[in-house]
């Protein structure tokens, strides 16, 4: 196969700052007032590989106070100014696109070619598109004005594309923010950072402060914040909320899901197989939309098992770097953990655990591919997000009964529809209670499409006009003639 990737220069990148890491306040670095910094592994070896600084009140104050002091003469600059800003953003990521692809797999375990293909070119694309909503924003948005200060908290899971989700769309109306990375995958926010410093980003407009879930819960309590966006899990979601209540504060959410990944008897399943094996062993099953609960109509419900496990036992599990692997590394021991007890309980309740005879590599948080066969909608393993590369399987007889089982969950992120009949598909879809519904196939990105989900996923989109619409206020603009014109 091909030779791995050389993490070198990322290594290198990371040498040159001595290995440690400060806050992005107001355009510059600063350290954390705690003096604390804590590690940040690489989970396929579990070495470490940088210190992060933690942040607490007072650095997200000032990083508040800088955001404020930015905010207005950023809006006031204009959307087509803001859109050159947004295209040099977008530009020098694509120049750094091998830095940033390979610091992620480092700090993530995420298979470099994921990162290579899919991460890095969608972030980019994030920060293109943006760019042109800025430009037009007087002819579309003149009613609108932007929210002011936006305090946003995403997880580990595409790291730099989350940070592309929340900042772009928020700083090409003109906000400002502060940006909180998950704890185990700040190293791109941080690079991320430089870059606004390269392109002479005024300072301000992007303030990054790291640190864990108690850094966060400061950003959400600050007074000074119009809205908080968050991504991550449903549990954390609803203390964001109840801490916000009452405050004034806008809040959207973007939350966990169990999504259904329905094939009918009619189905393609050859193609359907890919489309499991991309559903849910993308990025290792850590994917928010990721189909983890296979529904089959009992027709082919044998047949699709037996076709699925055999493409299972093709699947390789390796170095991230390697581009030759299919699934690399869970990103965190904890993680792996909770992973491990749910497929446990998923035996325990009456599951038919399974999984390929596959070479797992030594040390790191590694997990194999896993098909959990004959649960029942109600078990724990159907009903819980596991986030890791472990899919259930139950059958249905009726379209109907599809319908009932997809939406038998407190989520509503995605579903994914396999049929040959369009009409079938179609008739589907609409009946699904969820954000986004794929037919025939699964986890389509465009940084033009509002993503976002309903009940327990949360609410609020992101991407496209909608996502514009979360990031702005209508502002009602009506002069009654002074007395002296009158
Ligand atoms: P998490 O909720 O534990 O952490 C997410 C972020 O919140 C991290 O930055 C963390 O430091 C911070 N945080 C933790 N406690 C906090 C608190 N009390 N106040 C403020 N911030 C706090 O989630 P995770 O484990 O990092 O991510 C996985 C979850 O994210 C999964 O449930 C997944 O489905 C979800 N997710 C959803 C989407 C989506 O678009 N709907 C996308 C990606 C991930």
């Amino acid at each position: 196969g091909p030779a791995p990737e050389s993490s070198e220069a990322a290594l290198q990148w990371i040498a040159a700052r001595k290995g440690k890491f400060d806050h992005f306040i107001n355009g510059d670095w600063v350290k954390p007032s705690s003096k604390k910094w804590f590690e940040s592994l690489n989970p396929a070896t579990g070495k470490s590989l940088a210190k992060i600084a933690t942040g607490n009140a007072r650095d997200i104050d000032a990083a508040v106070s800088a955001a404020r002091a930015a905010q207005k003469g950023w809006r006031d600059l204009g959307g087509p100014a803001r859109a050159r800003y947004l295209y040099a953003l977008a530009r020098a990521i694509q120049r750094n696109a091998r830095l940033l692809a390979v610091l992620e797999t480092l700090d993530n375990g995420k298979p470099v070619r994921e990162t290579r293909d899919i991460d890095i070119p969608l972030v980019a694309r994030h920060f293109y598109h943006h760019a042109g909503w800025a430009h037009l924003q007087d002819q579309e948005f003149g009613d609108f004005e932007p929210m002011g200060v936006i305090g946003q908290i995403i997880p580990w899971n595409f790291p730099l594309l989350m940070l592309a989700w929340k900042i772009a769309p928020a700083i090409a109306a003109g906000n400002t923010v502060i940006l909180k990375p998950a704890e185990y995958t700040s190293l791109t926010a941080l690079c991320f950072a430089e870059i606004c410093k390269d392109v002479g980003l005024p300072e301000g407009v992007v303030n990054i402060v790291t640190g864990d879930g108690k850094t966060g819960e400061a950003l959400v309590k600050h007074p000074d914040i119009h809205k908080i966006a968050f991504t991550g899990s449903t549990e954390v979601g609803r203390l964001i909320r109840q801490a916000t209540a009452g405050s004034g504060k806008h809040l959207t959410l973007e939350l966990g899901g169990k999504s259904p990944f329905i094939v009918f008897d009619d189905a393609d399943l050859d193609s359907a197989v890919e489309g499991v094996v991309d559903a849910i062993w993308f990025n290792q099953g850590q994917v928010c939309c990721a189909g983890s609960r296979l529904l089959l109509q009992e027709g082919i419900a044998e047949k699709m098992v037996a076709k699925l496990q055999k493409r299972m036992e093709t699947l390789r599990i390796g170095d991230p770097l390697d581009k030759s692997i299919d699934m690399g590394a869970i990103v965190d021991p904890v993680q792996l953990s909770t992973i491990k007890s749910l497929v446990k309980k998923g035996a325990v309740e009456g599951g038919t655990v399974w999984q390929p005879k596959c070479d797992m590599p030594e040390g790191g948080c590694f997990y194999p591919p896993t098909l959990i066969s004959d649960v029942t909608p109600a078990s724990t393993v159907a009903q819980e997000e596991i986030f890791g590369p472990v899919i259930v399987s139950m059958t249905f007889r009726t379209p109907d009964e599809a319908v009932a089982i997809a939406n038998n969950t407190r989520y509503g992120l995605a579903a994914s529809v396999w049929s040959e009949n369009i009409n079938l598909a179609l008739d589907i879809a609409p009946k699904l209670d969820c954000g986004v519904v794929w037919i025939n196939s699964t986890n389509q990105f465009d940084a033009a499409c509002g993503f976002g989900g309903n009940r327990e996923s949360g609410y609020g989109r992101e991407g496209g006009h909608e996502g514009m619409m979360e990031v702005l206020k209508p502002k009602f603009l009506s002069r009654l003639p002074s007395y002296k014109e009158t």
